[in-house]
């Protein structure tokens, strides 16, 4: 540990004396929860569950801390993280990684279902059905409907329930709240958006680094996480603020998800479109989803699962998803069920390298505008889009980015606009930012 990390430490054990009145003042007070679960399943009282919007105190508090200190939002030692996992300091664009590629499965039940290449249905489906895991966490549906928006942590045994979990949901997800359910399950595959795996990996990396320092929160982590053998990362740009999908789909006269047929998300153009039961379609155009940004997505600082073992990632070329396959463990799994021909691939271009490059002064000149107008929220409770955002997606539409430039734009994207700017006009109107080192 460094001395950079020493003192972060320092700081927030010193503030996790105080409870979950340290978790409540210093990250849901300061709208920085992401709704990960962690602290619900980290409480060795069980006193913590997840409200509407964030976690609530709902038994007794011994002031352990461990649900503070396991908090993502509080501090993450991210280099010592990346150290740890991949042998270097530096987190490169999209994450370390040592193969991309495009890749699709070739079950037809499975695209049935699937809005993209259906590739971790794929993947879980062999793990389960060979043995080589007991259970997959993922998440599953709220609603018994074909396309339910609504997430709820779900652990599955059986491969063929994970039909169910295949579809988008919009909501946010309390993944990491299951974990204390899943402990008597010997080897266990997880599959969550980068925020799900920011907070698991800090668990796993303090069941090894904080053994002497903070042996109580090491040994919870540890008993929470060592059966957690596989990761997946979902790349994600944001979610939908508490609601706001709902409201969205009643503006196109989607009075409820059960009248969704088929759902597609357009990658070049953004727009979600939905079929409905008469054949007609109703479109939700990509300029209005960006109206109502959930804020947690304001402070991610990781877009596609930096830390997780294969992270998956839509891309334009429908129906094949971006893969990154990060470690052997991930290349094995992979060409495991390639050879067993579930899945197919084609090779991922690299087209728009020079136009990323040419734009990126443009997108990190956008940490000085109020492009979501977080401002605003900060004030107010509501976001204010600049028609800035809607110039900026025009970009996707001449489609001059293919394969890893694209989503290399897209990071920078999200890095700019949304992270940088949050923390800078957060820092001025006097809240707190996490500890991101
Ligand atoms: S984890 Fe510890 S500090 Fe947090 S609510 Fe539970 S008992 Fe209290
Ligand atoms: S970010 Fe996760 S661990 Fe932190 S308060 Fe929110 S739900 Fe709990
Ligand atoms: S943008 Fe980040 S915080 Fe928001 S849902 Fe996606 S991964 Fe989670």
């Amino acid at each position: 540990m460094d001395s950079r990390e020493r003192d972060v430490l320092d700081k927030h054990i010193k503030r996790s004396q105080e409870g979950y009145s340290a978790l409540g003042k210093h990250v849901v007070e300061q709208k920085m929860c992401n709704y990960c679960g962690a602290c619900v399943s980290v409480c060795p009282k069980g006193s913590i569950t997840m409200g509407a919007e964030s976690p609530q105190l709902t038994g007794e508090c011994n002031a352990c801390g461990i649900c503070y200190l396991a908090c993502p939002r509080t501090f993450l030692p991210m280099t010592s993280m990346q150290q740890w996992l991949f042998d270097t300091d530096e987190i490169p664009p999209l994450g370390t990684y040592k193969q991309a590629t495009l890749a699709s499965s070739n079950s037809e039940k499975i695209m049935e279902h699937s809005p993209d290449g259906g590739i971790v249905t794929t993947l879980f489906t062999y793990m389960l059905d060979h043995k080589l895991v007991d259970a997959v966490i993922t998440s599953g549906k709220q609603h018994e409907c074909t396309w339910c928006y609504h997430p709820k942590p779900r652990a599955v045994t059986d491969s063929g329930d994970l039909l169910e979990c295949i579809d988008r949901k919009y909501d946010p997800n309390p993944l990491l709240s299951i974990l204390k359910d899943t402990t008597g399950f010997a080897k266990v595959a997880f599959a969550g958006l980068a925020c799900h795996v920011l907070g698991l990996k800090k668990l796993q990396y303090a069941a090894r680094m904080y053994r002497e320092e903070l042996p109580a929160f090491a040994k919870i982590s540890d008993r929470l996480t060592r059966n957690i053998d596989f990761v997946v990362g979902i790349g994600c740009m944001c979610r939908m603020g508490k609601g706001a999908w709902d409201v969205m789909l009643k503006e196109v006269g989607v009075d409820s998800e059960d009248q969704v047929v088929r759902h597609l998300e357009e990658r070049i153009s953004g727009d979600y479109v939905f079929e409905l039961p008469d054949g007609s379609e109703a479109r939700v155009p990509h300029t209005r989803i960006i109206e109502d940004p959930h804020h947690m997505c304001f402070l991610c600082c990781d877009y596609d699962g930096y830390f997780s073992d294969l992270t998956i990632d839509r891309s334009e070329f429908q129906p094949y998803s971006t893969v990154l396959l990060r470690n052997e463990k991930a290349e094995d799994m992979f060409s495991r069920c390639l050879e067993k021909k579930l899945l197919h691939t084609r090779e991922i271009p690299h087209k728009g390298a020079d136009f990323v490059e040419d734009m990126a002064p443009m997108l990190k000149s956008l940490v000085e505008f109020d492009t979501y107008g977080y401002e605003n929220f900060l004030k107010t409770g509501k976001f204010s889009i600049d028609p800035t955002m809607q110039q900026m997606m025009s970009h996707f539409e001449e489609r001059r980015m293919r394969g890893i430039p694209e989503n290399i734009f897209l990071e920078l994207l999200k890095k700019y606009p949304q992270f940088e700017f949050a923390k800078k006009k957060r820092a001025e109107l006097g809240y707190e930012n996490p500890d991101f080192i």
